[in-house]
């Protein structure tokens, strides 16, 4: 067995929302491993400035560094998050709800969509969102933290935060610093590489000083400086799949409901966030420039503001996608210079946090086994395939028709394994489960049902119940939801006591 080797320094490039996460968790995790860590970025070069919504996920990140969702909040501007609204995505004047809960209760080991479903196709059923205590609260801008042991699937549900992002990224910054980790602002203006292993040794900055380390993060954004520029991993080009490629952010003032969840607007070539936040609204329009033109992007946005802008047009080019390995030798990219898919289930930050993770379960030494690396590019290829391949749902569902940008995106080939999905759910109903799902049953059935791909059949075994059994059971499970929401309080009201900035 050969003689350890620990990592003793290690360099995060990069201090944007990922180098920072990397960095608040990296100082509390390997405390007492005598580890040097230093962050360098540089003040002169901006960070993407948005992110701002996020997934119940990230509350696990807030415990681990010590820390807890309503203390973020309140130093962050920052409110609740229930799920997201997608409004028009089906057809113009449709909404639905992708709640972060569960629905119904299931009975018998048959799940409770198999009879939802049955009296849907009865013409007895009522709205899906009715059986979700998330989609009740969120329908009417409440909030309560979840219970801790909920009686049963009714009663669960979760919650994620929304923040700005530079307050988010100076919360961390001060974590971090304050676990010791160096901070240094400069540019790097270049790397160093050992000849034997072909490793990153050092990078060297623009005032002349060079920082060496063992272990590197690559957290440089879009540019990729390390996993990218030096180590030259290439990306793996996904806009056929997921063709928008850019997004203008304008943000404002808030003139409607603190509404606790994200709304998703779909749009001629693309769709428009709002993000609600306690001191304005983020919002953007994120598009395909094969569709229109930047100004056309801009001037739309503009024109659906619900309040005076508070800054200029923040235009960002993006491409989906991935590197095709984000643990390269030395190096480890995390955030966008990993790879990038667009926000529409706010899923960059929860990669960011499960990069960070799963990092720590395969910490390496200085030997850098191979094998180490080998899984943990496997496990971030799946994972990002996936969320990837619920993002396309999103699009090819649609029933917008003669809007060149929608038409094409219904008319797409699938990813095999997507395809199969969908084709088990409209056989049956049936969910398909690979590795690496981040979004579980109730997310997709969400989808399916919010944009009408009904099955052609229900389980047969949830023909156990009559339907006049079902209804009487359905109209009980309604009633609970509706005793659970009286327990709860406004939003606005939840902010002000608990959290407000
Ligand atoms: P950046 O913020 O770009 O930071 C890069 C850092 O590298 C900066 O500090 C910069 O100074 C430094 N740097 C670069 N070059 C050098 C150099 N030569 N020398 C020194 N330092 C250097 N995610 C979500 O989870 N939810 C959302 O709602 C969401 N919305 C988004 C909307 C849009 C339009 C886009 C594009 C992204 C969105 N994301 C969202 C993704 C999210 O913004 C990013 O994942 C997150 O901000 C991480 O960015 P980053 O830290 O990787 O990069």
């Amino acid at each position: 067995m050969a003689a350890p080797d620990p990592i003793r320094s290690i360099v995060i490039a990069g201090g944007g929302t990922a180098g920072w996460m990397a960095a608040a968790a990296l100082a509390r995790r390997l405390e007492r491993q005598h580890v040097t860590i230093t962050l360098i970025e540089s003040s002169a070069i901006r960070t993407i400035g948005v992110g701002e919504a996020t997934v119940p996920g990230i509350r696990d990140y807030f415990r681990d560094i010590g820390t807890s969702g309503t203390e973020v909040m309140k130093a962050t501007n920052g409110t609740v998050k229930l799920g997201i609204e997608f409004a028009d995505w089906r057809r113009n004047g449709h909404r639905f709800f992708h709640p972060f809960g569960l629905y119904g209760a299931p009975s018998r080991g048959v799940q409770f969509h198999q009879y939802w479903l049955k009296l849907q196709a009865a013409g007895k059923g009522t709205p899906l969102a009715d059986y979700c205590l998330a989609s009740a609260l969120a329908a009417h801008n409440l909030f309560m933290p979840p219970p801790e042991a909920p009686p049963n699937d009714l009663g669960t549900f979760d919650w994620a935060v929304h923040f700005e992002a530079a307050a988010f990224a100076d919360f961390l910054a001060a974590r971090a610093k304050a676990g010791h980790v160096r901070h240094i602002d400069a540019r790097i203006a270049g790397t160093e590489k050992d000849s034997a292993t072909g490793h990153i040794a050092a990078v060297t900055l623009d005032d002349g000083r060079r920082i060496q380390g063992d272990l590197f993060i690559d957290c440089t954004g879009f540019r990729a400086l390390l996993i990218g520029q030096a180590l030259e991993v290439p990306y793996i080009d996904w806009s056929e799949l997921l063709p928008c490629d850019r997004a203008v952010a304008i943000p404002c003032a808030r003139t409607g409901a603190l509404t606790p969840y994200t709304r998703s607007t779909a749009r001629a070539a693309g769709w428009q966030w709002r993000i609600p936040l306690q001191s304005r609204v983020g919002n953007g329009y994120v598009y395909s420039s094969r569709h229109i033109s930047d100004d056309e992007a801009v001037a739309s946005l503009t024109a659906d503001l619900e309040g005076e802008p508070l800054a200029d047009p923040n235009l960002i080019r993006f491409t989906t996608g991935k590197r095709a390995q984000v643990w390269a030798g030395n190096c480890v990219a995390l955030g966008l210079a990993a790879g990038f898919l667009e926000p529409l289930e706010s899923t960059s930050i929860t990669l960011i946090q499960t990069g960070i993770e799963r990092l720590l379960d395969f910490w390496p030494d200085r030997h850098f086994d191979p094998a180490l690396r080998t899984e943990y590019n496997r496990i971030a290829d799946q994972e990002y395939a996936r969320i990837r391949d619920f993002l396309i749902l999103h699009y090819w569902g649609n029933q917008r028709h003669g809007e060149p940008f929608w038409d094409a995106m219904g008319a797409q080939r699938l990813p095999d394994e997507l395809q199969h999905k969908i084709d088990l759910w409209q056989s049956r109903g049936r969910f398909v489960r690979y590795l690496w799902e981040s979004f579980g049953d109730p997310s997709w059935l969400s989808l399916y049902v919010g944009l009408g791909l009904t099955p052609r059949q229900h389980d047969p075994l949830a023909d156990f119940f009559t339907e006049a059994e079902l209804e009487g059971a359905f109209a009980k499970m309604r009633e609970a939801v509706t005793r659970a929401k009286a327990l709860a309080m406004p939003h606005e009201r939840f902010i002000a006591e608990h959290c407000r900035a």
